[in-house]
């Protein structure tokens, strides 16, 4: 059975609620497996980095989780505990910081 792309897994939204940012239209994580962004606490990140290191709103995402203080699952290339790493820093450096954990990702 096919899934209604509008319910599909949406980064931002645990819940799985309606689209409602303009960049998740081409989040490429609503077309793979939802359960990879959230790993049992210890389990690999490295499924999720990897489709988030392909994906072209990837920077949109990261910025949006950082904005709402979004506690769970990978976003943006980045877990919760490295997004936390980041939230007392200016924009140049979360820059720096995610084109860093990009480059690793792809
Ligand atoms: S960066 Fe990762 S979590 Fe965010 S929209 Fe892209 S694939 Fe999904």
């Amino acid at each position: 059975m096919a899934m209604d792309s509008e319910f599909m897994f949406n980064p931002g939204d645990q819940y799985n609620t309606p689209k409602t940012l303009p960049w998740q239209d081409d989040a490429l994580c609503a077309q793979t497996n939802p359960e990879a962004f959230f790993p049992e606490k210890g389990g690999s990140t490295r499924e999720a980095k990897k489709i988030c290191g392909q994906c072209d709103v990837a920077r949109e995402c990261l910025d949006n989780a950082l904005e709402t203080d979004e506690r769970f699952g990978i976003r943006g290339g980045m877990s919760e505990r490295e997004r936390r790493a980041l939230k007392n820093l200016g924009p140049q450096a979360v820059t720096i910081a995610f084109e860093k954990a990009q480059a690793k990702n792809r």
